[in-house]
């Protein structure tokens, strides 16, 4: 089975856009990993066959009836969890500290449901999403989940390949996306917090000694930037897959709930022959 991951460091580049519009080719399992802010599913529109819940890290609970009120735990807790000896779930990191300072075992560690899995059919064929609660850490960990999850769709449904939408960052979620891929697909912009973003996912891929290859999006609104990224790839050997103009179509494809593909035939067009340019590495 194969994996592909499309992610760009800097938010706003048009990751989502190309997700959504490959989709229409690429006959996979799409996951989005954006765990904190997915958006996929608003073009996507799944009905939702299942909703998976999912467990981050563990919160600590004082028992009323055990507490002999001393202060200890209040006092060990570096993350001011604990007031009055109830703990705020909101604060509450998980480390165990406090449980270890009661003298009398009020504290259990339980297990917080931090966000969930979603399971849906589209147009498109099988999805899953996760979606972590606000304010909840673990990114990574759910990110891990919903691939797991996609694979586990691929291998019943006989899919050949995942398509994985990454978070935005190099951050742990990221690393998670990219990891254990066949390929990541880097979409870029010619801005410099753009340049500078892709270079550090690229850094990330050859860490994890993952192939990468560029699609550079509204390349035309910066020409020169765009021929120093050309630039910055045949030096490294990094391949460019793509080239795609601004366009607003793009925009009121998504206003209107719609990939590109099903948008606007012309742009439907570039993004088969990026697909095309894609599915073969
Ligand atoms: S588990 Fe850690 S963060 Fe949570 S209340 Fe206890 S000491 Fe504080
Ligand atoms: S350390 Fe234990 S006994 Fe002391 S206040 Fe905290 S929960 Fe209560």
């Amino acid at each position: 089975m194969k994996q592909i991951a499309i992610a760009s460091g800097k938010g706003g580049v048009g990751k989502t856009s190309l997700v959504a519009s490959f989709a229409s080719f690429a006959n996979a399992v799409v996951a989005d990993c954006d765990v904190d802010a997915p958006n996929l599913h608003l073009i996507f529109k799944p009905e939702i066959e299942e909703k998976i819940p999912f467990e981050g890290m563990e919160v600590a609970e004082i028992s009323e009836e055990k507490c002999i009120k001393c202060g200890a735990c209040e006092g060990a807790c570096r993350f001011e969890a604990i007031e009055n000896f109830k703990v705020i779930e909101e604060k509450c990191e998980g480390c165990s500290v406090c449980q270890l300072v009661c003298p009398v075992n009020a504290i259990e560690m339980k297990k917080r449901i931090s966000g969930h899995i979603y399971v849906g059919n589209t147009r498109f064929g099988k999805f899953v999403y996760g979606l972590l609660k606000p304010g909840e850490e673990a990114s990574g960990k759910l990110v891990t989940q919903v691939r797991r999850a996609a694979e586990e769709i691929a291998k019943k449904d006989g899919k050949e390949l995942i398509l994985i939408d990454a978070p935005p960052g190099i951050g742990c979620p990221v690393i998670a996306s990219i990891g254990n891929t066949n390929l990541v697909v880097i979409v870029t912009e010619p801005t410099m917090p753009a340049i500078h973003d892709m270079k550090r996912v690229l850094s990330v891929a050859e860490h994890f000694k993952v192939k990468a290859v560029v699609v550079i999006n509204k390349y035309d609104i910066n020409e020169e930037m765009g021929r120093k990224i050309e630039a910055f790839c045949n030096e490294n050997g990094i391949e460019i897959v793509g080239k795609i103009p601004f366009d607003k179509k793009f925009v009121e494809a998504m206003i209107n709930e719609k990939n590109i593909v099903e948008y606007d035939d012309k742009l439907a067009e570039l993004m088969e022959e990026i697909w095309n340019e894609i599915k073969i590495k």
